[in-house]
């Protein structure tokens, strides 16, 4: 955990940037954290901190990060937007990384209750999947910025529902009648990509734990062991292939297609019947039944406060 201090030497930038980096390692796999430009000391060990522990919580089910090498970079700005994090990115060129832009006064307890991080982090997990797959890179990002930071006790479980739920809302009122993968960038409807998109893997999670067996969480650990390559161009259809692969079946390319050619937003209907939420007039309800409990905790890791055990 010490810092290294390194000249940013990258043209056409001057070598002025002076960069604290500390490098993450869990199992075979290493996260390289930079933080841009800040002299004050304690100012880095709260930026390391906040990333360490949004890393951490995006770990792979064997307890890796989804790729061997990768890196998040931390630039701080001002910035007008209330957000902590007004804007972050994952970058796909020579390696792989993560690019954070905080606001120079964000605290810990402000960067830590934000999603940015995490949801940046979750990008890790898929190659890049092009313009007709970006529903699924950005509703895999938009699923496990809520079910990461519940697991992690970043976020109450019932919490993280409630968010999910509220992304699915805003999904549903920017329904526009294009196909899911005609959504690409710059077409509009940014919360029916995310949010439809975080709809299917939601889908798609219950569905592994129920017909086969595993989970999303699983099937992604193995498929990063054996296949993931962060600067790889993949079409969405052989991703889903690929971790059908490993799944066994077809379960998630017949939900792929299923999802990929919808117009509206796609029905809840069916997964939270199985979850046992309920939308009321004042945000979710929790049934107490015992498969409901079950299923919701293993997914957001944590029980919800005020289920009760079936009578
Ligand atoms: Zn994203």
């Amino acid at each position: 955990m010490r810092h290294f201090l390194l000249l940013l030497c990258l043209l056409p930038i001057p070598c002025l940037a002076a960069t604290a980096t500390r490098v993450l390692h869990a199992g075979d796999s290493a996260l390289r954290v930079e933080v841009v430009d800040v002299d004050d000391p304690a100012r880095v060990d709260t930026l390391q901190r906040w990333i360490s522990e949004s890393a951490e919580a995006t770990k792979t089910l064997s307890g890796r990060f989804p790729l061997r090498s990768a890196y998040v970079r931390v630039q701080q700005i001002d910035s007008r937007d209330s957000s902590p994090v007004p804007w972050g990115q994952t970058q796909r060129r020579r390696e792989t990384g993560v690019l954070l832009y905080v606001r120079r006064n964000a605290d810990y307890e402000a960067l830590r209750g934000d999603w940015t991080a995490v949801h940046e982090l979750s990008h890790l997990y898929h190659p890049y999947l092009g313009d007709s797959g970006r529903w699924l890179a950005e509703g895999l990002a938009s699923y496990y910025q809520n079910v990461f930071r519940a697991r992690a006790g970043m976020l109450g479980a019932d919490e993280a529902w409630e968010r999910l739920d509220a992304g699915f809302r805003r999904g549903e009122a920017a329904t526009s009648g294009t196909r899911m993968d005609a959504m690409g960038r710059g077409r509009g409807g940014t919360m029916r990509v995310y949010w439809a998109g975080a709809a299917y893997w939601l889908e798609a999670d219950l569905a592994l734990r129920r017909e086969r067996g595993t989970s999303l969480d699983a099937v992604l650990d193995e498929y990063a062991r054996c296949c993931l390559d962060g600067n790889a161009t993949l079409a969405p259809d052989d991703f889903i292939a690929a971790l059908d692969h490993l799944a066994g079946g077809e379960l998630l390319t017949a939900l792929y297609r299923r999802h990929a050619a919808l117009r509206e937003f796609p029905t809840l209907d069916p997964a939270y019947r199985q979850l046992g939420i309920e939308r009321g007039g004042n945000g979710l309800r929790f049934s107490g039944a015992r498969e409901a409990v079950r299923l919701r905790k293993e997914i957001m890791g944590a029980e919800i406060k005020g289920t009760a055990a079936e009578p």
